[in-house]
């Protein structure tokens, strides 16, 4: 190893530390700090380094606080789709009853007028009296 390499490479140390050497820059570096103690030495000063901003930058509280925020946001999305669903499934079936009902009537228009005459004559309270008195 020459002085000049030594000076070369040991500039890039970040850098292979944070992965921005290329695959032959980084062989090159690999092999010069198999062989130079100081190389050696700083490259893991700086790996400890780096991994230490890592677990810095990865703290556990604020990812904590990510996840539970978007666990928040999924459950709020979540019921307010659930709610929409449920008012499209209402609307739905009124739409279906509505259309069964139009269907029914235009079939059975007078049946269902005898129908609904019939039961909305059998509640009102003078027929309701009357059958009470003929009652057994
Ligand atoms: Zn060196």
């Amino acid at each position: 190893m020459n002085a000049m390499d030594h000076d070369r490479l040991k500039e890039n140390l970040s850098a292979f530390v944070d992965g921005e050497l290329s695959a032959d820059e980084r062989r090159e570096l690999k092999a010069h700090v198999a062989g130079c103690p100081g190389c050696a030495r700083e490259l893991q000063e700086l790996q400890g380094v780096s991994s230490a901003v890592r677990a810095h930058g990865e703290e556990h509280a604020p990812a904590a606080l990510g996840a539970s925020i978007l666990r928040e946001a999924g459950r709020e999305r979540g019921s307010a789709d659930r709610y929409r669903a449920s008012l499209v499934r209402a609307a739905a079936v009124l739409a279906a009853a509505a259309v069964l009902l139009v269907f029914l009537g235009n079939r059975f228009k007078p049946k269902l007028v005898d129908l609904v005459g019939g039961f909305v004559s059998g509640w009102s309270p003078a027929t309701a009296a009357v059958g009470a008195t003929k009652a057994p």
